[in-house]
């Protein structure tokens, strides 16, 4: 039998009657004749809700226990969804993270994984039965501690999944009908695309476009799972990502995207001499903080300002890590800004335009906003912009660009 992996996001499990409607589509995939394994998100706002209970109590939360309360939102999820297909009379199993031998490192809050182990799901594929699997979750191999896998974790636990168990698809259901030039919420007049290159999603996926996590794209990537990103209310073709086909010369960018997720950090002052960035950004990695733009000034009098963006969840750990590093490299201070915003333009096509950056630039200066850091890659152009900024950048780069496709609004159900 075809084995086929369905992922449902947050939204798409959101209130008992939405758990009903993906109930319904889980056992006519199952009538279709497929072995079904289903991975779930937390009900709606869940993981945030937990979150903002634990801050509540402590700045910095112990990160296992922190790991152990978040876990629960998808067991609420997968065990009632569990009861849904079992009382429509198909057999069904839910399973955590460790039960279904997610095997991860000892990262908290951010784990690998680094081995999964089927059996269980093998053994009740084969028993006849739906699996309905906990998604973000996994058990650290040396430890047997309960892990998490980043915020939006559940696509990866099901791109991995579906890799291990050698499924035909992953598919995505999620509050949106697929992968649009940007975000719709933001444009109402972004345009569905069909298919998106694994490469092009990746860009777009880092660059804060999070209707799939980075990572679960790179590890489909890696491991060759086509990806379908589609609604979970409606039944349309959603967007294919996969492996590039034929360049297709015409088109030059699929999408822009917005990251307000990011805070700017500037050491100030810095030593000017070898080794001294090497200091910085090895004590940064140590802590597992996923730096991104870096930016170092003209030196002055032997001293330069180093900048660098990180994700707003790791400030707690930054402030660490930069009090720490003023006194050992002797720089005068840090600063961080967290009213940001990293504005993306993505496309496999640019790379043979020289024009775009400058077209995007012009843009954004026409529209009076100021550019604060700049980074590319072959295929991606960013800016630092003020975070007030953000949304009219997306639709004035996105208008310049003719993203869009007039008449056509995506219709969006809220969370
Ligand atoms: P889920 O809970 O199903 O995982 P997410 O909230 O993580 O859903 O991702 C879906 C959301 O991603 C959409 O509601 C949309 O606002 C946002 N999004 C951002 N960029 C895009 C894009 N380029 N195309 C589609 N959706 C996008
Ligand atoms: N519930 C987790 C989160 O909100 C994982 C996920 O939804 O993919 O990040
Ligand atoms: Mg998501």
């Amino acid at each position: 039998m075809p084995i086929i992996v369905q992922k449902y996001g947050g939204t798409s499990v959101g209130t008992v009657e939405r758990i009903q409607a993906v109930a319904d589509r889980v056992v006519r995939a199952r009538e279709d004749g497929n072995d079904v394994v289903v991975v779930v998100s937390a009900m709606g706002h869940t993981t945030d809700e937990l979150l903002a209970m634990a801050s509540e109590i402590a700045v910095a939360p112990d990160p296992r226990e922190l790991d152990m309360l978040l876990t629960a939102g998808e067991r609420i999820a997968m065990s009632l969804l569990g009861i849904a297909i079992n009382a429509r009379g198909c057999r069904a199993a839910s399973y955590t993270g460790s039960q279904a031998g997610i095997m991860t490192d000892t990262q908290h809050g951010s784990a690998r994984i680094v081995e999964i182990r089927p059996k269980r799901i093998f053994e009740a594929l084969e028993g006849g039965s739906v699996v309905v699997l906990a998604g973000f979750q996994g058990l650290s191999l040396s430890q047997y501690e309960i892990t998490t896998l980043g915020r939006g974790g559940s696509d990866l636990t099901a791109v991995a999944m579906a890799s291990a168990i050698g499924a035909g698809v992953c598919e995505i259901y999620t509050d949106v009908t697929g992968v649009y030039t940007t975000d719709p919420r933001i444009e109402p007049r972004a345009r569905k695309l069909d298919v998106v290159s694994y490469d092009e999603m990746l860009e777009l996926a880092a660059a804060g476009a999070n209707v799939l996590q980075s990572r679960s794209v790179e590890y489909a990537r890696r491991t060759g799972v086509r990806l379908h990103v589609r609604s979970s209310f409606e039944d349309e073709v959603g967007t294919w990502i996969q492996e590039a086909e034929e360049p297709m010369e015409g088109v030059l960018i699929s999408g822009v995207a917005l990251d307000t997720d990011e805070a700017k950090v500037t050491l100030e002052r810095v030593p000017d001499r070898p080794g001294v960035a090497a200091t910085v950004f090895k004590a940064i990695a140590d802590d597992a903080i996923s730096i991104d733009m870096i930016v170092q000034n003209v030196s002055h009098a032997g001293a330069t300002d180093l900048s660098f963006t990180a994700p707003r969840a790791d400030l707690p750990r930054v402030h660490g890590v930069m009090e720490r590093l003023v006194k050992e490299i002797g720089a005068d201070s840090y600063t961080i800004d967290d009213d940001i915003a990293k504005l993306s333009l993505v496309g496999a096509g640019m790379k043979n335009h020289p024009g775009v950056a400058a077209d995007m630039f012009d843009s954004l200066a026409g529209e009076g906003i100021n550019i604060e850091m700049i980074s590319t890659s072959p295929i991606r152009i960013s800016c630092v912009i003020r975070a007030a900024d953000g949304e009219r950048a997306v639709r004035v780069v996105h208008g310049r660009f003719s993203l869009d496709e007039s008449g056509s609004s995506p219709e969006i159900p809220t969370g």
